[in-house]
């Protein structure tokens, strides 16, 4: 039928105006709600004006201007607001009808709304969405996970807004069932954490070891981005390092030192630690923010308990430089190889068939993450869909011997200068864990049957070995 739109969304705040007016520049006609009704005139006449976007002033008025099936995209505050929408909007679908939360939901909530929805007749969808207000508006990483059957029509409207790479891939792809994608928006969430870290811990060193300048700094932050660090977020680093206040000082050292977070960083650390998949580097750099917003009990610690004072830094500062962009590199495998972990094991155990490399290609542009490094992810996959674990990859196993010597050497100058380096400390223990055939758990198996009896097992007997409970006294 003429005249009816290719998809509603509600939601018209930041994300959701954006959205709605990448879609119309695509050739999609949109027909957009907001609870405040108010919001919906007000962006017709402004922000949409010009535009084929068709207001909606009630929700029964949006399902009415849809084709069908009908296809309503949710950018709304995560939480009960998703659920009242659906529930106000269930009446008006007709069966087959698809309702997609574009919103950062947290996943068991998606994996009870694909069920309830499928249960009635209708599909739910469930699609992170990366990349800010700039994302949203001229092409975002778009990752949906849910109903499967949703897929074919929504493909074609998500692919022509999303993000591309270099070579014209679309950062949208099916990523798999139940609530697998915004599983994989948290899980990019909280390795955007991990990298955000990293880059503070290297700044750190630059400024407070090596002593480079603001300007200087800027320079090194402009080499690492011409090489494997290439990304947006080295990229906006050099920009705020050299970005100077109106009395011609960085501003950045005006900024208060306590880094807030909105939860995405904490549920892929607690997603982990139910998974028992050891994602060291992102519970670190979420416990990082937590010990930063503890800025009045640092305060008064700073002023009682001593670090290695007087002890300065005496190496070669060019060399020290280029073993911190190497650090950076090498954190950055750990922290993707543990990310990867993670989505190996939630997917077996929620039965998600995942795509990797196609979850590395989704990630490659439009994000805060975005890089040329998940380039090398992607094929990393590609080549292998089996991988087990990203520094298995001969390309990663090549890469971290390459740059494991310097690591060694930044973290073991950060211990003995009392400059706290989270991040890059667990990383190098999980890769030097990692890589041993034998770690001391025997004696802690041990401590567990003398105080609990809780028995072990001989190494000569191997994991279908008897249990075993001596008498330690
Ligand atoms: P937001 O501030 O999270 O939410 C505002 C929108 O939600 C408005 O349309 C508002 O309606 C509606 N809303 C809020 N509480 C509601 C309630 N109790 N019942 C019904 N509607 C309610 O908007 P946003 O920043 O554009 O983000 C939208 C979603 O995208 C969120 O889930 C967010 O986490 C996610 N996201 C945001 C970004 C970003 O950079 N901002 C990036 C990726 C993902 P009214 O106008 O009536 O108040």
């Amino acid at each position: 039928m003429s005249g009816l739109a290719d998809i509603g969304l509600i939601g018209l705040a930041v994300m959701g105006q954006n959205l709605v007016l990448n879609m119309n520049d695509h050739g999609f006609t949109v027909a957009a709600y907001n609870r405040t009704v108010s919001r919906v005139d007000d962006f017709l006449a402004n922000e949409a004006k010009g535009t084929k976007i068709i207001g909606a002033h009630s929700i029964e008025d949006l399902c009415s201007k849809l084709k069908s099936p009908r296809k309503i995209v949710l950018l709304v505050k995560a939480g009960s607001a998703v659920d009242d929408f659906i529930a106000q909007i269930v009446p008006f679908l007709s069966k087959g009808d698809i309702i997609i939360d574009g919103g950062n939901s947290h996943f068991p909530d998606s994996i009870r709304r694909v069920k309830e929805l499928e249960a009635k007749g209708f599909l739910f969808v469930g699609a992170g969405v990366s990349g800010g207000e700039e994302g949203a508006r001229y092409g975002p990483s778009i990752m949906p996970g849910g109903s499967p059957a949703a897929w074919p029509f929504l493909k074609p409207i998500f692919q022509a807004i999303s993000a591309k790479t270099t070579d014209g891939e679309a950062c949208c792809d099916w990523v798999g069932e139940g609530g697998s994608g915004h599983y994989v928006k948290m899980v990019h969430n909280g390795i955007e954490y991990g990298d955000m870290q990293i880059i503070c811990e290297a700044y750190q060193l630059l400024k407070d070891v090596v002593g480079l300048t603001h300007d200087e700094m800027g320079e090194v932050f402009e080499e690492w981005n011409k090489g494997e660090l290439d990304s947006f977020l080295i990229e906006i680093t050099r920009d705020i390092l050299r970005f100077k206040d109106t009395d011609g000082s960085p501003l950045v050292e005006k900024i208060r030192d306590t880094a807030g977070q909105k939860g995405t960083g904490k549920w892929t650390a607690i997603s982990a630690l139910d998974l028992g998949t050891p994602v060291t580097l992102i519970g670190e750099a979420v416990f990082a923010r937590c010990l930063s917003a503890l800025k009045d009990e640092r305060v008064a610690a700073s002023k009682i308990l001593q670090g290695p004072e007087g002890v300065k830094f005496t190496g070669d500062k060019i060399a020290f430089i280029e073993d911190v962009r190497r650090a950076v590199y090498a954190a950055k495998i750990i922290s993707y190889a543990q990310g990867f972990m993670e989505l190996r094991e939630a997917a077996k155990e929620q039965g998600w068939n995942l795509n990797y490399g196609g979850i590395a290609l989704m990630w490659r542009g439009g994000c805060i993450i975005r890089s040329r490094f998940l380039g090398d992810i992607t094929s990393a996959f590609r080549s292998n869909p089996g991988l087990q674990n990203l520094l298995l990859d001969p390309f990663f196993t090549e890469a971290i011997h390459r740059c494991v010597p310097s690591f060694r050497r930044v973290v073991s100058q950060s211990v003995l200068l009392g400059v706290p380096v989270p991040a890059f400390s667990t990383a190098l223990s999980f890769y030097d864990g990692y890589r041993s055939a034998k770690v001391p758990a025997n004696l802690l198996q041990a401590q567990r049957d003398y105080f609990g009896t809780h028995t072990y097992q001989l190494e000569a007997d191997g994991e279908n070995g008897p249990w075993i409970h001596t008498n330690w006294t």
